[in-house]
């Protein structure tokens, strides 16, 4: 067999695929991060009625590129939640107003087998936009971040998530020092919101793009 690690996945993935939809998500697979944006810009944006997009904070997304091509989009209003250079005042209200947006594009920190999908963030701005406001969100997961169960994706969330988080953003957390979770006190903890999303609701709300790559961590 050619690319057998490719095929086992593909086999998670689809039991994967499974479980969501059981769960009410919306479900795609594809192979490369290139082509989960083909068959975003293809299949699933034309389906949309959308004016104003945003997004959460998410390497899985920016690795497909769409993060750029939707930025650069004029046809749609974007608020950009990844926005340079500017005051951080002004960058909470864009995440503020993010959370009406009509679509937002994320990641997810763990999904688990039977198809929940698992979050911690720091300010809450991207558990918040997939649990409620966006009419439509749609979530971009590498097959790295499955897991078995509620504890594996905690244990994975907190012990690798969080501590390469804090150290990709500099933080001042013990940490970036020390490679684990210390439960700091920090005044830039980045754990401080966790979500279980069982379900989707409404029925569809949540698209989930499977990508058959090793994507963010
Ligand atoms: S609680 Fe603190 S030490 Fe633990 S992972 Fe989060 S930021 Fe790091």
């Amino acid at each position: 067999m050619e690319k057998p690690i490719d095929a086992f996945w593909l086999k998670r993935l689809e039991d994967l695929k499974e479980a969501l939809e059981a769960n009410h998500f919306e479900v795609h697979i594809t192979q490369t991060a290139a082509s989960a944006r083909e068959l975003f810009l293809e299949e699933i944006l034309p389906g949309l009625e959308v004016k104003t997009v945003s997004w959460g904070g998410s390497m899985t997304f920016m690795a497909t590129g769409l993060y750029e091509i939707m930025r650069d989009d004029d046809r749609y209003e974007v608020l950009d939640a990844f926005k340079r250079d500017v005051p951080r005042e002004e960058l909470i209200e864009i995440r503020r107003q993010a959370l009406l947006a009509d679509l937002f594009l994320t990641g997810t920190n763990a999904v688990t087998e039977d198809g929940q999908l698992v979050n911690l963030d720091m300010i809450g701005n991207r558990v918040c936009g997939i649990t409620f406001g966006p009419r439509h969100v749609v979530i971009f997961v590498g097959r790295n971040k499955i897991v078995s169960d509620l504890d594996e994706a905690m244990v994975r969330v907190k012990n690798y998530v969080a501590p390469v988080n804090a150290m990709r953003l500099d933080m001042k957390t013990p940490c970036v020092n020390t490679g684990y979770c210390e439960e700091c006190n920090s005044p830039q903890r980045i754990c401080n919101t966790w979500t279980i999303t069982e379900k989707s609701f409404p029925k569809g709300r949540v698209k989930v793009v499977l990508i058959n790559e090793d994507l963010g961590f």
